[in-house]
């Protein structure tokens, strides 16, 4: 049976897919079943920050492998041990929690905030305040924290005590922390799956303080924007700001399973033994893997990001059919003339080679990290075929 088959016979029908079988990928190419290349623009939703099959990546993943796959939290492992001095040492923050997504990771951020605010507080101070067109996660509370309607049927009941607030308003934000109840603001930095939409720097920096002042934490969704995506390790580093919690995954692994939340000294210890926990948290492969991703994001590499960023979005910036492109570093968005579906462009860029993705109504750009300048251009080229064939 071939592979789309085997799939549409035996596994739940949840994800519409592409009519592609990928076997095999080397940098920022992969080959289908009939060998045909594409060039990638996704990174597997920004989490193949090294591209496919990095050799080192590869070779340290196998390496652990050989040696200790799997040990509980029962016992201590020094890849896990690694990566959450390296995440702390970079974030500035104070200690690591380990799970597996990004909904877990926000999970335990939300968990987090309910205790803080129950420790120091007392009991009826539990709403999470979250940012409309948000998106948390899939798991029934990241769910009811994701701020989109149209995520907020079929699964009832939802999880209590979420607000959603507009993006990018102060006084939204100073008027609901004066009504009480509010343990925690929740944000990206760079709306994703949203639609590439930022906050700016004002609000920010702002909404921190009134944070502070209400002893509200502020908890940073970075599960796309970290690890190097927009241009810094982290994007909240673009703005000066010192989240009370950030939390992380896609990128963080280079393609394996993990997930972290990285509390800041407020709530660093909030969460006691026996409080929080997860089986294959910490998992001393996925840990190994993601050590070497943030061995490879020095500075250098970071400021070829920024500069890659910039290169790509001058070149949408020029495609025709291309209203205005929005976004961080290697995170981009381009909104597109009127009419021109971004499914259509991003299915006749896969017949053509380029792999896609779209965030809501706007075509958007995750290409891995070590993408060069050249390949962006091939890959622009393609989507400059694709959709100069629209006539909007
Ligand atoms: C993808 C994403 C999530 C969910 O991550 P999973 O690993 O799919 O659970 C949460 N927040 C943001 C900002 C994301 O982009």
């Amino acid at each position: 049976m071939n592979i789309s088959t085997l799939d549409h016979t035996y596994t739940a029908q949840t994800y519409a897919r592409f009519p592609t079988a990928l076997v095999r990928g080397e940098g920022v190419y992969a080959w289908d079943e009939q060998g045909k290349r594409y060039l990638d623009f996704t990174s597997g939703i920004g989490v193949n920050s090294l591209g496919w099959c990095d050799g080192e990546w590869q070779a340290t993943v196998a390496a652990q492998a050989a040696q200790l796959q799997h040990v509980s939290n029962l016992y201590y492992t020094r890849p896990a041990a690694e990566l959450a001095q390296t995440l702390v040492e970079k974030s500035g923050l104070a200690s690591v929690f380990f799970g597996n997504s990004g909904a877990e990771a926000n999970e335990c951020a939300i968990k987090t905030a309910r205790k803080y605010s129950r420790d120091r507080h007392g009991a009826n101070r539990h709403t999470v305040l979250t940012l409309n067109q948000s998106f948390h996660g899939r798991t029934l509370t990241a769910l009811s924290a994701t701020a989109q309607p149209h995520f907020h049927q079929h699964f009832f009941p939802f999880t209590e005590g979420f607000d959603f607030l507009p993006a990018n308003d102060l006084n939204a934000l100073q008027q609901r922390l004066a009504q009480g109840g509010v343990c925690a603001l929740m944000l990206e930095i760079v709306q994703g799956e949203g639609g590439l939409n930022s906050l700016d720097g004002t609000y920010l920096q702002e909404a921190q303080k009134l944070c502070r002042e209400h002893d509200v934490l502020l908890m940073v969704d970075e599960v796309q924007t970290g690890i190097g995506r927009t241009g810094k390790m982290f994007a909240f580093q673009h703005f000066d700001l010192s989240p009370d919690v950030l939390t992380l995954a896609k990128g963080l692994g280079g393609g394996l399973p993990i997930g972290a939340a990285v509390f800041g000294e407020r709530c660093s210890d909030t969460l006691g033994k026996g409080d929080h926990g997860s089986t294959f948290g910490g998992n001393p492969v996925c840990c190994a893997g993601a050590n070497v991703v943030m061995a490879r994001l020095d500075e250098t590499f970071l400021a070829e990001v920024r500069a890659k960023g910039e290169a790509l979005r001058e070149m949408l910036a020029d495609l025709p059919n291309v209203r205005g492109v929005s976004g961080m570093g290697l995170m981009l968005g381009a909104e597109l003339a009127e009419g021109i579906a971004a499914a259509d462009v991003v299915e006749q860029a896969r017949q053509r080679g380029l792999l896609l993705l779209t965030a809501k109504h706007k075509l958007r750009f995750l290409p891995p990290l070590i993408i060069s300048q050249a390949q962006l251009g091939e890959g622009v080229e393609i989507l400059r075929e694709v959709l100069a064939g629209f006539s909007a």
